[in-house]
């Protein structure tokens, strides 16, 4: 099974994903620890993209699908693949699609983490004092909801015509948020 966690920064996709990963074996494709992990290695990529993410704009297309296609032989192998912050724009979810039908598969379920913006801008001000990740400053993170709205959230109605779309109450305690998870994936 192949399942896209959608929501804006900050809605929680990660803490639910590894806990996907944990229970079920899915391997976590997440483009923004993978372009996190090239920077902390200092690659080429990594000098690329590090002050495009420091200032919350989105990389490229072009980037962000090619770090995906490398990693779908193995989330195949592993019985499928949780996309975490990706795809964030159209024409990622169309590449995704004509990756995922080369190899014989698809997205079979797209799941929504609704979270309203009062919420999302406590949880990254908590986040920021804990973890001060450089793109969790308020001005970055207003730039990310930014692109977000304008970019991602128009990715709904492209699956929701397509009847994969699930939406999820994202508000709750981590647990309910699974919980409703784990139902939304049983009618997969
Ligand atoms: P995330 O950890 O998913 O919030 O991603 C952190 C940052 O990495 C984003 O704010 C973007 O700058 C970049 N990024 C991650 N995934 C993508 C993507 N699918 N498309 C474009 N930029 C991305």
């Amino acid at each position: 099974m192949n399942l896209i966690l959608f929501g804006p920064p900050a809605a929680g996709k990660g803490t639910q994903a590894k806990r996907l990963v944990d229970g079920r074996g899915m391997v976590q494709l997440s483009t923004g620890d993978m372009l996190r992990a090239a920077i902390a290695s200092g690659s080429e990529l990594g000098e690329r993209v590090k002050g495009i993410i420091q200032r919350g704009d989105l990389v490229s297309d072009e980037i962000v699908i090619a770090l995906i296609e490398e990693r779908l032989p193995e989330a195949e192998s592993a019985g499928g693949a949780i996309f975490d912050g990706f795809p964030r724009t159209v024409a990622q979810a169309e590449a995704l699609d004509a990756m995922l039908k080369a190899r014989g598969g698809q997205i079979d379920v797209v799941v929504r983490l609704k979270v309203n913006e009062t919420e999302l801008l406590e949880r990254i001000a908590k986040r920021f004092a804990d973890q001060g990740r450089p793109d969790d400053n308020p001005e970055s993170y207003a730039v990310r909801l930014k692109a977000y709205n304008d970019q991602t959230a128009p990715l709904l109605p492209y699956y929701q015509t397509q009847g994969k779309l699930v939406e999820v109450d994202g508000m709750g305690a981590m647990d309910a948020v699974a919980a409703e998870i784990d139902q939304a994936l049983k009618h997969a």
